[in-house]
């Protein structure tokens, strides 16, 4: 998508561009401090290690363009690692609804990247139903502390994070969404339990968390007792809409044009095959069409909206297009995708072609899965009623 750029934006264009490579990484350098560093001089440039905070918290106010640019310059430089959970998920929820020492106390540790966050909210008979959550926090007598016990399950990053934000059931006898509330604790102490799940591709994301007599200080709660429900729902807004990475995908579908450039087809190569361009051209046409939508939804977040339920469509979308460029890697690697093991034949873009493509089948489950995103779209933003 060309969208024409005015002189200033062309400008920070280049000024991005030379600040990662400026700060580089170089072979050799020790990379979690390199990490560190990079983050620090990012927010010495005016909040560029927090673009999508408000400007008040300390993020850099940019126009929907210079978010458009910084998106699309970030899918191609190569960044340190992050994760979103502390970042991108938990600081909005601070900012909207927790306590001024709670903001005091956790933004700063997750602006410098030095506490590791996970999301405790799905449990084993609680996915797409989430409201029904059974983790269960008492509160004690004297009013000073929840004790919790549950199950957590699918929990991303569990064996390396710091803290965990959870959500717990403090109220059983209402309705489902009532009676949830949202608990912040270390993740490191006795009685929370770590245990690995190893995915289809063969990699550890993923954890069961086991939560025994945890007690947690209630100054750790954020917002009140039993609204839990309404920070977690603003939370997966946020969720969904750093899901969608459109700008990766353009990029990933660039690389899989030129994959497709080096297999053979006769006299010709993969990508001169008609079927092969047709579907590779839908996918470009499906691509452009939701950069729209999340230029749209971007233009509402930086005019200081959170955002709505159209982030359901930017998630559904981008998901779907990320696999189906999974997909056609695979097919262009043709046989030698199918291979395993250390020793592979083929082009090296078959070999990591199956296993993003085995890790990809949970794009379109996690934070939320498709089915629930059409539930959301067709009723939050079509509204369209449910046929009794
Ligand atoms: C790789 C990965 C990482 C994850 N990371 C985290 C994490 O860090 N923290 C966390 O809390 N959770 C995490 N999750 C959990 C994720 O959010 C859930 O898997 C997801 O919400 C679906 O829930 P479920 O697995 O219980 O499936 P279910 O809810 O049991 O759904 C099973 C199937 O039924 C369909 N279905 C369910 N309800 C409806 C409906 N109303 N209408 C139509 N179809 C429906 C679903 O679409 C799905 O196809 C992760 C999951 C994966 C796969």
């Amino acid at each position: 998508m060309d969208i024409e750029l005015a002189p200033e934006d062309l400008a920070f264009r280049e000024e991005v561009r030379a600040f990662f490579k400026e700060n580089e990484y170089k072979p050799g350098e020790d990379y979690a401090q390199w990490r560190l560093d990079w983050f620090a001089k990012a927010a010495e440039k005016g909040g560029w290690d927090v673009p999508k905070w408000p400007v008040e918290f300390g993020g850099p106010g940019w126009s929907p363009t210079q978010h458009y640019i910084w998106e699309q310059e970030t899918a191609v430089a190569n960044l340190p690692w992050d994760m979103p959970f502390g970042i991108g998920m938990l600081a909005p929820v601070l900012m909207a609804y927790g306590s001024k020492e709670q903001q005091d106390r956790f933004l700063p540790d997750i602006r410098a990247r030095k506490v590791n966050w996970c999301q405790g909210y799905s449990e084993p008979g609680a996915g797409s139903d989430l409201a029904g959550l059974k983790t269960k926090a008492v509160l004690s007598d004297d009013g000073t502390h929840y004790t919790v016990n549950g199950t957590k399950i699918w929990t991303t990053a569990a064996h390396i994070a710091d803290w965990i934000f959870c959500l717990t059931r403090t109220d059983d006898s209402g309705k489902k969404q009532e009676g949830i509330t949202f608990l912040l604790f270390p993740m490191k102490q006795e009685g929370v339990e770590v245990k690995p799940i190893i995915t289809l591709g063969g990699a550890h994301s993923v954890n069961t968390v086991f939560i025994t007599d945890v007690k947690v200080p209630v100054e750790n709660r954020v917002g009140e007792e039993g609204k839990g429900w309404t920070y977690a729902k603003g939370l997966l807004q946020h969720e969904r809409t750093g899901l969608a990475g459109l700008s990766r995908s353009l990029v990933a579908l660039d690389k899989l044009k030129n994959q497709a450039r080096t297999v053979k087809r006769g006299n010709a190569t993969l990508m001169d095959e008609p079927a092969f361009r047709a579907k590779v051209a839908e996918l470009e046409v499906d691509l452009m069409a939701a950069e729209y939508t999340e230029l749209r939804s971007l233009a509402s977040a930086s005019a200081g909206a959170a955002p709505g339920p159209e982030s359901s469509i930017l998630k559904l979308k981008g998901t779907e297009i990320q696999q189906r460029i999974q997909k056609l890697t695979v097919e262009a690697g043709g046989l030698y995708s199918a291979a395993w093991g250390a020793k592979q034949p083929g082009p090296s873009f078959a070999r990591s072609g199956m296993s993003g493509y085995l890790a990809s089948r949970a794009y379109t489950i996690y934070g939320g899965a498709s089915e629930v995103q059409k539930d959301v779209i067709s009723k939050n933003v079509l509204g369209i009623k449910k046929s009794k």
